[in-house]
Order: structure tokens, then sequence, then C-alpha cells
């Protein structure tokens, strides 16, 4: 008899996820973090993020309240105030996932775990065996060889998120998801942005014309932007860092108060005793099969430890997927072309499956419809011109192979392109759907639509 049929090891959105779909289906479940409730996404990941970049939000409506006909007086921003607002809405949701598990009878560990071997892990000298190990110990930001992270002037978005102050200059070093919110909250709030991208566009994993939307937006916000540029050398000196870029050959160097360091993530697989689950490591990262198991057999790893998306709802999905297998229920695979990607400055970027270049060197025979949301009622109402829906769909069949959106609020249009994709619907179906009008989804079906050069507003 082992003490527990699965130990989950950390309790960020993969863990907690897994640990409450294993306790629902009857298994004796123990969850052990070693730090806080929630991990990286709730305490200093995607949660204080989007609170943050809510606050830049309201702050440029507020500046163009004039469009509206409402005049206020002299705009005062608070950073530190907006700050605080970010702190509370970690402290609600980390003490509500603290609730889920103990109402979902799932015991719960405070320490640092390390599996002895695959039935057996020691938490703070006592030792528990179980039928099953799950790890999401989760990543850390990456930081490149020779630079030091001094939390004053150098920083990751740990200590970015953790600051109550706002740099007058700073140069943020990668241009993804995170390099992008933090270079649209910044400017938001007055400081001097610049944002250098080793490769040829910013968001290089998004389809091209998204990209290039977003750098023109970010231009006129006035953010400067080095694509296909290096950083050659990091120097700081009196509260200050210098910055030599390198872009092809050319060099340009200038001063900032701060730099963050956004160049991508490590997994933490260090002092967990992986090895003593006969894990492989490629890249860093803890290989797992199909099944998300690292030994064949009852250990699993999921979420950003594994390295396939890191991303909290593809943590949370893995994690339910493993819980279910442990429990017999045979789940199936998930399906990692499907899984959706959300930016969230703004305009924001909101994107599923394949890109249009990617699609087209897969040897997919393409047919690609826009709309913009110029054309759209809702979008004029609301003032919130910006950006377009652009669905790569497969020119014979119709099949939905991608979908791409930038414009304001376009994450939460998402879901019934996902849901297209899952129920394997085609463009026809998209463009056939009636939508409530006006509503902003309208622009997602205009766009199906124009993949077979049937679209009616434009
Ligand atoms: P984590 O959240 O990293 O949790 C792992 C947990 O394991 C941690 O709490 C850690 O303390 C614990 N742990 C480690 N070792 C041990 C041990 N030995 N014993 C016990 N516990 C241990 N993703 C999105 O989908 N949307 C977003 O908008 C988004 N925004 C982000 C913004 C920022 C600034 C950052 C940094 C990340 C963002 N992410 C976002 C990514 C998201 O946070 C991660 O993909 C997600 O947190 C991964 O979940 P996880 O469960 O794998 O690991």
């Amino acid at each position: 008899m082992s003490d527990y049929d699965v130990v989950v090891i950390g309790a960020g959105p993969g863990g907690y996820v897994a640990s409450i779909r294993a306790s629902q289906l009857g298994l004796k479940t123990l969850c052990v973090e070693k730090e806080t409730i929630g991990g990286v996404c709730l305490n200093w990941g995607c949660i204080p993020s989007k609170t943050l970049l809510r606050n830049a939000e309201i702050l440029n409506l507020v500046k163009r309240a004039g469009d509206f006909g409402i005049t206020v007086g002299n705009i005062r921003a608070d950073y530190a105030k907006g700050f605080q607002r970010s702190r509370e809405v970690v402290g609600r949701l980390t003490k509500g996932v603290e609730q889920l598990l103990i109402k979902n009878a799932v015991e719960f560990r405070q320490g640092a775990a390390y599996i002895d071997n695959p039935n057996q892990v020691t938490v703070s000298g006592e030792q528990y065996t179980t039928r099953n190990v799950i790890v999401a110990t989760g990543a850390r930001p990456k930081v490149p060889e020779g630079v030091l992270i001094d939390g004053q002037i150098v920083m990751t978005s740990l200590e970015a998120i953790l600051s109550d102050i706002v740099p007058d200059r700073v140069a943020i070093i990668g241009a993804g998801a995170i390099g992008v919110e933090f270079a649209y909250l910044y400017q938001s709030y007055g400081s001097k942005v610049t944002l250098i991208e080793s490769m040829s566009q910013i968001l290089p994993k998004e389809d091209e014309e998204i990209s290039k939307a977003l750098s023109r937006s970010f231009r006129k916000l006035g953010i400067e932007m080095h694509t296909s540029t290096s950083v050659s050398e990091l120097v700081c000196l009196e509260n200050k860092g210098r910055i030599t870029l390198d872009s092809q050959g050319t060099k340009k160097e200038f001063w900032v108060d701060r730099v963050l360091v956004a160049t991508g993530i490590t997994p933490n697989i260090e002092n967990i005793g992986i090895e003593n689950a006969q894990a492989h490591i490629t890249d860093g990262f803890v290989s797992v099969d199909e099944n998300l198991l690292v030994n064949g057999k009852n250990v699993y790893a999921i979420g950003d430890i594994n390295g396939r998306i890191p991303l909290a709802h593809v943590a949370q999905a893995e994690g339910v997927f493993a819980a279910e297998h442990i429990a017999g229920l045979a789940p199936q695979p998930l399906d990692y072309n499907a899984m959706p990607r959300a930016v969230y400055c703004n305009p924001q970027i909101a994107s599923i499956g394949l890109t249009e270049k990617e699609a087209t060197d897969k040897g997919y025979s393409v047919k690609v419809g826009k709309f913009p949301f110029l054309a759209n009622g809702k979008s004029l109402t609301a003032d919130e011109r910006e950006g377009f829906v652009k669905i790569v769909g497969e020119a014979n069949t119709g099949e939905l192979l991608g979908a791409h959106l930038i414009g304001h609020e376009v994450t939460e249009l998402l879901g019934e392109l996902s849901l297209t994709r899952a129920l394997d619907g085609t463009t026809q179906e998209l463009g056939g759907l009636v939508k409530a009008h006006p509503s902003a989804s309208e622009v997602i079906k205009e766009a199906a639509l124009a993949t077979y050069e049937s679209a009616l507003h434009i």
C-alpha cells in the first residue's frame, strides 16, 4: 500500500489543476509547493502582468476621453497605486486556489519535494510513498550567459513585476509576448522604451502581417524597435546601463535606467531528483512521451518543465490529461496545434494554428481571408478601430488551418476559433454563422467569408 495514488510537485497552473482533477477522480492526492500556491502564473506572471496592463489601458483611454466628449482635468498616473492593485488581485486569486484545494480534498504540504525513486518523494525530511508522481515544477526566466541580474538596473520579468517604479528609459531585450507586454506597459506610463529582438520581427512566432501591424502601432506610440539585432555588450555604471547593439555589424550605443531581459525560460529541473525517475533531458527540458510520461510508467512531467508550449492553459490541460491518464480514463492526447496564444498589449494579439507561411511551407494549398475592425460597427461605436482578423483556410476543403487576430480585446474572440478547430469545422461554417449585431465577432465571420470571396461589408 502506498501513502498516495498521486504526489504532485508544484502548485502552479499545471500542478494545482492536476491535483484537483486527480482528487475529483477519487485518487488520494498530495500536492507539494515550496513557495506560493499559484506558481509563476498567479504570483509573478499572467495575473499581475494583465492587471498592470489593464491599468495602462485605462490610462490610455482616459488620455483620449476628449474623443468621447468627456473633459477630464489634469491626468496623473500613479504606477505604485496601480501596482498595489496587481498585488491585491494576486492575493485574492491565490487564496481562491488554496480554497479550491481544500474543497476538493487535496492534501497539501509546504516544502521542497525531491523524487527518491518513481514511488517515493521526500518533503522536508518526510518520505511519502506513491503510485504516481506528477512533476510540475515550472520554469524561471532565462538569463543569457555573462548577464548579471542585479535587480536594480538589470532585471527579469520577476523583478520588473514586483517593482512599483516605472523607469525613465528602459531597454527590453527580447520581443516575445513578455517583452512586448512590458514595452506597452512602460511606454503608456511615459517611459522611453527600446525593444530589441534578434529575430527578423517582433513576436517572432506570430504571423508576419500581425507582427508588422503591431510594429506600426508601437512605432506610433513612440516605442523604438530593433529587429535582427543583438546586444553585444551590457555594462552597468553609476546606476545606469550602457547597451551596445549589433545589427549585422553596425553598432549603436545608448544608456538606460533599466534593462529588462525577456529572452525565454529555463526549466526548474535542479534538486528535484528527476534523474531518479530515469528522465531524459533535451535542451534542458524534461522529455515526455505522448502520455506526458517521463519514464514510460508512472512519472509525468507537465507544464513549462517539459518545454512543449510554455503557457498556463497548456499546463492546465496537461494537468487534466495526466490525472485522467492515471485514473485509467484513456484521455485523447492533446492537440498542440490547437493551443491558443494571446498577447495582452493594446492592440491585443490572439492566434491559433498555423501562420500563413507555416501552412504554405507544409505544402497546404492556402486561401487567406482578412477583415479590418475599421469596417465593423461595434468597433466604431467603441472607437477601437485598429487591427484585423486573418483566417488561413485550406483552399479545397475549407479546413481552418489558422487564425490570427490583432485589435482591441481580440483575446476574447479566440473561443469560437478553438471550438471550430476542435470540431474540425470549416471556414464555410464560420462564415455561415449568424452573429449578434453589432459585435466585434462579426469580423471573424467576415474574414472567413473573405476566404471564399464572399465578405459582405467591404
Ligand atoms: P509554474 O507556474 O512555474 O509553477 C511551478 C511551481 O512549482 C512553482 O510554484 C514552484 O515554486 C514549484 N516548485 C518548483 N520546484 C519545487 C519543488 N522541488 N518542490 C515543490 N514545489 C516546487 N501564460 C499564459 O498562458 N498567459 C499569460 O498571459 C502569461 N503571462 C505571463 C507573464 C509573465 C511575466 C510570465 C513570467 C509568464 C507568463 N505566462 C503566461 C506563462 C505562465 O506563467 C506559465 O506558462 C505557467 O505558470 C506554467 O505553469 P507551471 O504549472 O508549469 O509552472
